[in-house]
């Protein structure tokens, strides 16, 4: 049997960042029914359950919103239901996104006692102006309190998340000045950075300032000297650059998002998650659970699964393939074309995508061996526009 992962999504957060696409309502802690949201994702995974039957649990992954501020137990309860649900899952990796309001070192610990074995914290900055601009409710060192409590809890994994490439005005960071964040951030023994690069989604806040000329937005120049100026700082910590935004000691990469970047099955618990799950023939469908926490919880209170879908969509192979390509050359190791095409029962190369694939080759821009694609270091920073040539 395949392995799986499972995403439980917590839809709510103390402020809504400006920049944030994800679904997630603005709430104060005391306000949030904790356990009557654990009841209804524990009601959605008795109907799901059977999809964990047998398989390899890989990870769980609790991200948001803001799952920290979720009750301990009451995550914890759902947590051990869903791994009961999948025969126990030995040795699969658990994590919990975290901000550096909500995570102290009594939260960590609590979460460990629970089961958690990960903890991925929304440091985001270190710079007080550029928190402030991104709407963080915390300071630089609140951000760095946080990690340090994370590691002092006795987690075995902490990973911290930063955001480069923030312009105020028509200042952009230089990328010494960004190399030098993520170096404090890495200096804290964390095993795992995830560093992007802000990027401006249309709905959010910071899409609609940009929209009407009204966002700095830093040079696509600055910001691909800052994505190898933190290459090499991170490199230097021992923390290697294994997905383009992502770098881990040796062991230490997060699985939940290899398995995303592998084209691993997941299934989604909680409002508006998403779960992808095939089928032995290469199809797959990709739903999307409703988005409104109230009517998620009466839909799964009600046991009512075509009320707690809000989409669905057919997955064919081909495209199954090209979103393999899409995410798995963002990984240094590339991925296997050929392999992944076999699995799902359809042919590697279309006429047009071997053309691409030499034409990408002679340039220097892309490897093959043995069915096997890759892209050379420098041309990640560019992944994108190349992944597209080879769909
Ligand atoms: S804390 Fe995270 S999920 Fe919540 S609004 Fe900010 S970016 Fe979005």
């Amino acid at each position: 049997m395949k392995p799986i992962g499972v995403y439980i999504h917590f839809p709510w957060c103390l402020k809504k960042c400006p920049y944030c696409d994800f679904v997630s309502f603005a709430k104060d802690r005391a306000d949030i029914d904790h356990a009557g949201y654990a009841e209804a994702v524990l009601a959605e995974l008795a109907l799901r359950r059977g999809e964990l039957a047998g398989r390899p649990l890989r990870s769980v992954f609790f991200g948001g919103g803001t799952p920290s501020l979720w009750s301990p137990s009451e995550l914890g309860r759902v947590l051990t239901a869903v791994l009961e649900a999948a025969g126990g899952g030995e040795g699969a990796e658990i994590t919990v996104e975290c901000n550096p309001t909500s995570l102290d070192e009594d939260r960590a610990r609590a979460l460990r006692d629970h089961g958690v074995n990960r903890l991925s914290v929304g440091v985001q900055g270190l710079d007080p102006a550029r928190l402030k601009f991104l709407g963080r409710l915390h300071d630089p060192d609140g951000g760095l309190a946080s990690v340090e409590a994370a590691l002092r809890s006795g987690m075995p994994r902490v990973s911290a998340d930063l955001i480069y490439g923030v312009a105020i005005g028509a200042e952009a960071p230089s990328p010494i000045e960004s190399a030098a964040e993520v170096d404090r951030v890495a200096a804290t023994g964390v095993t795992h950075v995830s560093a992007y690069s802000l990027t401006i989604e249309p709905g959010t806040q910071f899409g609609e300032l940009a929209r009407k000329g009204r966002l700095p937005i830093a040079p696509d120049d600055a910001v691909a000297e800052a994505f190898f100026a933190i290459e090499e700082k991170l490199q230097a910590r021992g923390l290697v650059h294994y997905e383009i935004s992502n770098y881990a000691r040796s062991g230490d990469e997060a699985q939940h998002n290899l398995g995303y970047w592998r084209g691993t099955d997941y299934l989604g618990l909680g409002c508006a998650a998403y779960g992808t799950i095939g089928d032995a023939a290469g199809h797959a469908v990709r739903y999307r659970n409703v988005p409104d926490p109230a009517r998620y919880a009466k839909a799964a209170r009600d046991g009512d699964l075509a009320a707690l879908v809000e989409s669905e969509e057919p997955l064919d192979p081909e495209t199954r393939l090209r979103e393999r390509i899409m995410l798995g050359l963002r990984l240094r190791d590339g991925f296997d074309l050929e392999g992944s095409a076999r699995e799902l029962g359809i042919s590697a190369w279309t006429a047009d995508r071997r053309r691409a694939a030499d034409r990408l080759i002679a340039r220097g821009d892309l490897t093959l061996e043995g069915g096997h694609l890759r892209l050379p270091p420098h041309a990640r920073v560019h992944a994108d526009g190349i992944t597209a040539a080879l769909f």
